[in-house]
């Protein structure tokens, strides 16, 4: 039998691997040099001010919305089609969440179903505090359009990029925030670089890295600044904030360090093996990737629609052959409405139609730097096969 072909899979240099074994023949496992040299790096690659990691993109998430002061009476709201994460580190902080229905093509949120949302809250009075836009497999959403309707409306902005470092916009890396207030990479194993568990919130507003800082470290500053009263001497902290301990360990930042050194080149291999796909592919049963204008994506995943004539049925059935293939193709993402948490909260199925139809629809096959060319022809032949 073949071996296992999984979506996707991290590639660890021998670098990667002796620079986290410095770290633990160092003195700093955790706090030492390694952390902000990594975020320095991140700054320097996406042309931000500042960088804070985290333990994960999740944590950043969280305390990237506690940073916009997100609380008790707030509202957010982000893309139906995400992962939950997305989602939950609203909740985390008290708000409410809705979401908005994703573009048919770029699987990313709709502009349309975004703008018309927004003038009917606004006559509600229900507007949106925070908007997180999903950049859908690497591919940016529309941040132009985003940023001129935070203007109209009042709403700030968390990109969660967590599929799209060494992805651009408008001639800039995402994570620049040249459209957003905070942006939130991933670092999990299956995305673009990895750091085994971690992730980064960038920003270039002095106020917010502030309380990024603070709320990563359990809102506690050793800052004499910062502080309300007279240090009582040289050991003096303050807690000025309910902030939790997410931070990143040295060994992973280590990893993280070497890992973006070759995020070009992770990202190239991606661009390149995508157009392989796209180029090989059947467009008689399927629907391909479709970018936003302006968008160079990091290719995070690689998804293909089946076409509408096409049911439920053949869609299960598709995958499971693929599955049986030893494909390890998987999809992204279940409408975070239909969880029962979710449902609990009253959203129903139906809710968000174009996001449920690409749930139907959507396979992500196997994409990694490591995918080698006889393995994707076997994914690309099994694949145009299936319906013949
Ligand atoms: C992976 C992912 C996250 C969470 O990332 P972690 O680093 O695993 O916490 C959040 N949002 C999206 C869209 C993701 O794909």
């Amino acid at each position: 039998m073949r071996k296992y072909i999984p979506y996707g899979r991290q590639d660890i240099s021998d670098e990667d691997i002796s620079e986290a074994i410095k770290v633990l023949r160092s003195d700093y496992l955790t706090q030492g040099p390694e952390v902000p040299k990594f975020e320095e790096s991140i700054c320097k690659y996406v042309n931000s001010k500042y960088a804070f990691a985290v333990n994960s993109a999740t944590s950043a998430l969280h305390i990237s919305c506690l940073a916009l002061d997100v609380g008790k009476n707030d509202i957010v709201w982000t893309s139906a089609n995400t992962f939950v994460a997305s989602a939950n580190c609203a909740l985390y902080c008290g708000a409410k969440i809705d979401f908005i229905d994703i573009d048919k093509k770029t699987n990313n949120i709709c502009i349309d179903e975004l703008s018309k949302k927004l003038k009917l809250a606004k006559s509600e009075n229900k507007l949106p505090k925070v908007i997180i836009p999903v950049h859908l497999s690497g591919n940016s959403c529309d941040m132009k359009a985003i940023s001129k309707l935070s203007k109209v409306y009042n709403f700030k902005i968390i990109e969660d990029a967590s599929h799209a470092i060494g992805a651009s916009y408008d001639n800039s890396k995402v994570g620049s925030c040249k459209y957003s207030d905070i942006t939130v990479f991933s670092f999990h194993p299956v995305k673009i670089i990895t750091t085994c568990e971690g992730g980064v919130a960038t920003t270039n507003n002095k106020k917010i890295a502030k309380k990024l800082n603070l709320y990563r470290t359990h809102g506690i500053t050793k800052e004499f600044s910062e502080m309300h009263n007279t240090p009582h001497g040289p050991w003096y902290y303050e807690q000025l904030y309910l902030g939790l301990n997410y931070r990143m360990t040295e060994i992973q930042a280590a990893i993280g360090i070497t890992q973006l050194k070759r995020v070009d080149d992770f990202v190239n291999k991606r661009n390149d093996l995508a157009k392989i796909y796209n180029d090989e592919i059947s467009k008689e049963y399927f629907d391909l990737p479709v970018l936003t204008n302006l968008s160079y994506s990091s290719y995070h995943l690689y998804v293909i629609k089946l076409k509408k004539s096409f049911d439920r049925k053949d869609h299960r059935a598709f995958f499971e052959f693929l599955r049986d293939q030893n494909i390890g193709v998987n999809i992204h993402y279940i409408p975070v409405h239909f969880h029962p948490y979710y449902k609990k909260l009253g959203f129903e199925i139906g809710d968000f139609p174009n996001a449920e139809n690409y749930y139907y629809s959507a396979i992500s096959i196997p994409l990694f730097f490591g995918l080698k060319d006889e393995e994707q022809s076997y994914v690309i032949n099994k694949i145009n096969n299936y319906f013949k």
